[in-house]
């Protein structure tokens, strides 16, 4: 069985407990994981509160050097980090539209590069005879990172490369489904970085809270459900840690009147499926006029019955399992419902395969409204509905009217007037004729319940630093 240790001070760690990670397309283990205590916890915070005191008054170039080096590190080890992830996550290697974990491997390096290209100059905000005024920009100190198993690599990433860049130390908590990638990504770092810049720990239950509520970390940046970050925050209010929560979404697609069907079909499959649907801002919830309804349907269920499923470690499969037994359950059980609701299967509904992994087939609905579950939850799972609408204020409400709010797309041959939809709807990003494309220059973010602070571009660096307002005198 493979067997990665976690990283603390720079030094690979074991402990005597352990954990299975099962390869979803199997359901069988076929790695372990160390287990941390609270005492290896400690260590790892108290090693990264050491670093920080030399790496955060690094000069900007070292810093900028280092998350360069990881990238090519990333880049020298990609068919082994893409061979880990799919299978420990079980998205294939290539994939439908090439977006499988040799995808991931490739923007999880790049998006070291593009970081490396940012800059954070001081902002003067007054200068003339009553003085100079300066705004600062200041590392936080260490960053609890907790991610989630659905884009293991690139998510950690995102977490890691700006905290370090501006000059913190991290700490990071990879999901108990999918410590691997993650292991061995901090392994490749710690070749690089000075020790306790960055460390690792694995672990099954309470150690994401435990570092929710520990007095030794500044900030937790999270990406994962809304629940889990509701408890992180109660977790962080006792030493009033910064947050930036990335949580769960249900994103809308509306398509309005007039769109060129066979045109979008295959961006809007794209953009729901991607990842089999385990895809924050994956489309969840596609909303099509009327007039064009059918056809859109007709469209869609061609495109999911040509795909096929099966192990991401083989050559042609499109889509490999859902990432757990507990997620399939749920996804299978939304399914079952949406039977109960009246749901019309154009495809799927069922596992493809009979074995005994989580396969689920891309499934498309019709027929069901706003109010049924499968539209008002996110399964997080590859399952759309497609909902009929006719009036476009009506969908527009019934789009806004979810708790979520990270992304949504509007899909027209009107740009000017699909900008005037976008600008109506309650969510982070709007794509207009795409759905899910992101950009490391561009923030990204939810609003209600998909959480708040943003990642990406310079708006997402600056979240991993503190303001700081320097009054200096008028210069004679
Ligand atoms: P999850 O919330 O169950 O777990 C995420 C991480 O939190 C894991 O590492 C887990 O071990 C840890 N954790 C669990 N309970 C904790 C607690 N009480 N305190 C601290 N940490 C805890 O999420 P998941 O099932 O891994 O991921 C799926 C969810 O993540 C979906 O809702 C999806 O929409 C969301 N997500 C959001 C984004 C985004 O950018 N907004 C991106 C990816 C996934």
């Amino acid at each position: 069985m493979t067997h990665l240790p976690f990283i603390i001070a720079g030094q690979p760690v074991d402990s005597k407990d352990t954990f299975e990670v099962v390869n979803p397309a199997t359901g069988q283990p076929f790695a372990t994981a160390p287990v941390a205590t609270p005492e290896d916890l400690d260590r790892a915070v108290a090693a990264a509160r050491t670093a920080f005191k030399s790496w955060s008054f690094l000069p900007v170039q070292t810093r900028r050097e280092a998350i360069l080096a990881i990238g090519n590190k990333i880049a020298a080890n990609g068919e082994l980090l893409a061979n880990l992830i799919t299978r420990e996550q079980g998205k294939p290697l290539g994939g439908f539209a090439r977006l499988g974990s040799r995808f991931e491997v490739d923007v999880a390096a790049k998006w070291c590069e593009a970081t490396a290209q940012m800059e954070m100059p001081p902002d003067v905000l007054m200068d003339g005879e009553q003085g100079r005024i300066e705004l600062h920009r200041k590392p936080i100190g260490v960053v609890g990172s907790i991610t989630p198993w659905n884009w293991p690599l690139m998510i950690a990433i995102w977490h890691i490369i700006p905290a370090i860049y501006a000059g913190n130390a991290v700490v990071i908590k990879p999901s108990s489904l999918t410590p691997l990638a993650t292991l061995k990504l901090v392994e490749l770092a710690n070749e690089v970085l000075p020790a306790g810049v960055l460390n690792i720990v694995s672990g099954e239950g309470g150690l994401g809270r435990a570092m929710a509520s520990h007095a030794g970390i500044d900030k937790i940046v999270f990406t994962g459900s809304t629940q889990t970050g509701k408890s992180i925050m109660a977790g962080a209010a006792e030493t009033l840690k910064r947050l930036t929560l990335e949580l769960g979404g249900n994103d809308a697609g509306i398509v309005l009147p007039g769109a060129n069907i066979s045109e979008i079909a295959p961006q809007i499959f794209g953009g729901a499926f991607i990842n089999n649907g385990q895809t924050c801002a994956a489309l969840k919830r596609l909303y099509v006029h009327d007039s064009q309804y059918d056809d859109m349907c007709g469209a869609l269920a061609s495109i999911a019955k040509s795909v096929t499923v099966g192990d991401g470690l083989d050559d042609g499969t499109d889509f490999g399992p859902v990432q757990n037994a507990s997620q399939l359950a749920f996804v299978a059980n939304l399914a079952q419902q949406a039977q109960r609701d009246g749901g019309q299967f154009l495809t799927g509904g069922t596992s493809p395969l009979q074995d005994n992994g989580y396969f689920f087939a891309p499934t498309i609905v019709a027929g069901l409204c706003d109010g049924h579950a499968l539209v008002d939850e996110e399964p997080f799972g590859p399952i759309l509905p497609v909902i009929r609408y006719s009036d476009e204020q009506d969908v527009l409400a019934r789009s806004n009217e979810n708790p979520n709010g990270l992304g949504g797309s509007v899909w027209s041959a009107d740009i000017e007037h699909a900008k005037v939809i976008a600008a109506q709807m309650e969510c982070g990003t709007v794509w207009i004729n795409g759905h899910g494309g992101l950009n490391p220059f561009a923030p990204f973010g939810g609003v209600k319940q998909s959480g708040f602070g943003v990642e990406f571009g310079v708006e997402g660096l600056k979240e991993c630093t503190l303001p700081q307002t320097i009054h200096l005198p008028a210069s004679t």
